[in-house]
């Protein structure tokens, strides 16, 4: 008999690959029956029957395209009816490290619908359902381009800084009635998102590059310790602080009366 604690069900999306695989691995591993989604019906079958091998959890599959409204539809409804689900992990997304005047402008708009309307109605779908049982989890993956829109394509870091927004609204709201939420802002992670994003992985010097065990393992200890944001690279967290800290000493001066000195004639 199994001594891991059951936890309920995770729903993870983008669990076909990656990162998304490697949460539905160590989810399991953690005592999470789950409910894996991505558009690789095959894939996720053969994820599942491995996970449910190695640890008896119990692993459904829900082939769905998250940028298409009928889809996600149907992940939304499986987020407002079933009352196992204790932890939603928005983790399907695409990259393009192109720069802007050299992007397909419809595959930037597929990207917001993946990397943004998606993550935003399924927690729309899940969030209340969360509230009324004072318990829940949000785990939102960001990027590290959130905060560094500079590094690659900006509808990309745009797409990130929405998610890091997001979620810090989401901490502000339902902290207090039991739901945790966390924002995880990986550098690159050698997985297939770089090959899609129009840069192979092994183009990247290897000391940026973290496996993405290594990088689910870094951002599950950073949930334990109960941060909102987890940067699994940056050694320093006291950076994070500080920059977090300037920000909300700009709170009490960004909407005044009056326009700053310098803008009076
Ligand atoms: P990945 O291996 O390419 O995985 C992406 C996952 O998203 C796959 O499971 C894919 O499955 C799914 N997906 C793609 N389009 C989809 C759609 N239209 N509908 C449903 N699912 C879809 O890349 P990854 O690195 O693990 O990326 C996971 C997350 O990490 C993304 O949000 C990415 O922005 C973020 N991230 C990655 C890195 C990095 O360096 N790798 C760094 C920072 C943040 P199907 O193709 O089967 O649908």
């Amino acid at each position: 008999m199994s001594t891991i604690a059951h936890n309920g069900t995770a729903l993870v999306t983008g669990a076909s690959s990656g990162i998304g695989a490697v949460y539905a691995d160590r989810l399991a591993r953690r005592g999470y029956d789950l409910i894996l989604v991505a558009r690789s019906g095959d894939k996720l079958k053969e994820l599942a029957a491995r996970i449910t091998d190695e640890t008896g959890r119990s692993v459904e599959t829900l082939s769905a395209d998250l940028t298409k409204t009928e889809d996600l539809a149907r992940v939304e409804q499986v987020l407002r009816t079933d009352a196992s689900i204790t932890l939603l992990v928005n983790n399907a997304g695409v990259g393009a490290t192109a720069p802007l005047l050299q992007s397909d402008i419809a595959k930037m708009e597929s990207m917001v619908a993946l990397n943004v309307t998606g993550p935003m109605r399924l927690t729309y779908a899940v969030a209340p359902a969360f509230v009324s049982r004072g318990t829940g989890t949000i785990i939102n993956i960001a990027s590290i381009v959130a905060i560094a829109p500079e590094v690659l394509n900006g509808v990309y870091g745009g797409s990130k800084a929405f998610i890091l927004a997001f979620s810090q609204s989401l901490h502000h709201e339902l902290a207090d009635k039991g739901v945790r939420v966390q924002a995880v802002l990986p550098g690159a992670t050698a997985t297939d998102f770089w090959d899609a994003a129009g840069l192979p992985v092994s183009h990247l010097p290897s000391e940026i590059v973290m496996s993405a065990t290594d990088m689910v393992e870094a951002a599950l200890s950073g949930l334990d310790q109960g941060e909102l944001v987890t940067i699994p690279a940056l050694p320093n967290i006291a950076d994070w602080n500080t920059f977090d800290t300037a920000r909300l000493a700009l709170g009490p001066n960004l909407s005044l009366a009056a326009p700053a000195a310098r803008y009076s004639a």
